[in-house]
């Protein structure tokens, strides 16, 4: 069976990845331009297709058939060839995003849900936001609700970000102030790379439960995954292939004091799961054209803080790699967010008296204990996970990897 994802650029697609687990299928990526798209869907092969943008809608006219969901939604995200040639068409976004909402364990009912954006996804929201009695307002830029009135909204219980605002690579960016919505309840995001944008990292930040748009990605493939081969996928299936995938795509981020063996574990841990591997430190080394004790030299402790965040910035924003991160990263707040938006945080602790100082400027001019009593509070603020390294960095790696898995 030849199945895939079409769509007109699909360089971050997750979507082969999902349907590995999920059937036994070649899926492949078919990039078409708006030229190609009428000749491919006639005579290309293919069994079955998922499609994406921008392509939801222009496929429409290529179906014979359509399925409830797709015409309700004016659009269809999978097609199935029958076996007479025909094409059929059906959107799987309202059975992603509904168990999506299901899975949140939040009642919709007569809840105020904004859903910002008015494209497609957005649409898809508020099928099923209605379907589950909630009281819906979409807030559009062009809209009669949009974010210069806001304010007639602020008793809204719930928001679902439609929009792309925040998406990779355009990371750090929120559709609005969540200070605007003091009875906020809940807050969703479809968007899932990253793992948390501004918006979920505001809500987390005021205490509000939240979840990003992958369990949406992995159900909607899941329904695709039955249409192609017929066979049920049952809902832990999905939360498995959620969470495995959950894991798969996140950073995994090393702090902890000078010494501690971040370096060291974070290349063998990056061999062991076959990721990329970043050392924040030497980065800084690169991006300078100095070596650390002469950044501190010359720019101070305040000058090395400002380009060690400028070059964490970018690496958190990318997905599935090792980090290690230098010592005193924790000492600036604003790289709370920017590790965490993609990342399993840990902090590897080593007993004080086996660190060492050469070349490390600050643990040779400050007593360690006394900088360990300031930063194991900040250690403590930003680790998801703690792993000790008093033995071998083998055993911490096979630590880390359990506990990861553990989570999962
Ligand atoms: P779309 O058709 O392009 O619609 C997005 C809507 O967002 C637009 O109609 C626009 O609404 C608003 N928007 C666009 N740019 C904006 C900006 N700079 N500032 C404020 N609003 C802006 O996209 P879509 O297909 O609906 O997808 C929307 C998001 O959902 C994307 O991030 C997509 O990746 C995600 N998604 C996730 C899943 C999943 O499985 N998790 C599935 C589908 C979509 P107004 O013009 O009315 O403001």
């Amino acid at each position: 069976m030849i199945c895939g994802l079409l769509g007109e650029k699909l360089i971050h697609s997750y979507s082969p990845q999902i349907h590995k687990y999920l059937g036994d299928y070649s899926y492949d990526l078919y990039e078409r331009s708006p030229e190609a798209l009428e000749d491919f869907l006639l005579n290309g092969q293919f069994d079955g297709l998922n499609v994406t943008i921008p392509y939801k809608k222009s496929v429409l006219k290529f179906c014979s058939d359509l399925s409830p969901q797709a015409k309700m939604l004016g659009a269809v995200n999978t097609i199935i060839r029958r076996a007479d040639g025909k094409l059929y068409g059906h959107n799987t976004d309202y059975f992603g995003f509904r168990s999506m909402a299901l899975h949140s364990g939040y009642d919709f009912s007569n809840k105020k849900i904004l859903v910002l954006g008015s494209g497609g996804a957005s649409n898809t929201v508020c099928a099923v936001m209605e379907e589950l009695g909630g009281n819906v307002f979409v807030i559009s830029r062009s809209g009669e609700s949009n974010y210069q009135n806001l304010h007639i909204h602020t008793d809204c219980s719930v928001i679902v970000n439609a929009t792309p605002v925040g998406m990779y690579p355009h990371n750090g960016t929120s559709p609005v102030n969540i200070d605007l919505f003091p009875n906020l309840e809940y807050v969703m995001d479809l968007i899932y790379n990253p793992a948390k944008t501004k918006l979920l990292l505001d809500a987390e930040a005021r205490g509000i439960p939240s979840q990003n748009g992958l369990w949406m990605l992995v159900a909607q493939a899941a329904e695709s995954s039955y249409f192609f081969t017929g066979q049920t996928i049952d809902s832990k299936s999905i939360e498995s292939i959620y969470s495995q995938l959950n894991l798969q795509m996140r950073n995994i981020v090393l702090i902890g004091m000078p010494g501690c063996g971040k370096s060291t574990i974070g290349r063998l841990l990056s061999e062991k799961l076959k990721r990329c591997f970043y050392d924040s430190d030497k980065e800084v080394e690169r991006s300078a054209g100095r070596s650390i004790p002469e950044i501190f030299q010359a720019d101070g402790e305040d000058g090395f803080r400002k380009t060690e965040t400028a070059i964490l910035r970018k690496l958190a924003k990318l997905s599935s790699c090792v980090i290690a991160t230098g010592g005193g990263c924790v000492t600036k707040e604003e790289n709370l967010p920017i590790l965490r938006q993609n990342a399993f945080i840990i902090w590897i602790q080593r007993d004080i008296s086996l660190l060492p100082t050469e070349g490390r400027p600050l643990s040779r001019t400050n007593s360690l204990n006394q900088m360990y009593q300031v930063r194991q509070p900040l250690y403590h603020r930003f680790a998801d996970i703690v792993v000790e390294n008093d033995n071998s960095p083998e055993v911490a790696v096979q630590s880390i990897i359990k506990q990861l898995e553990d989570r999962i």
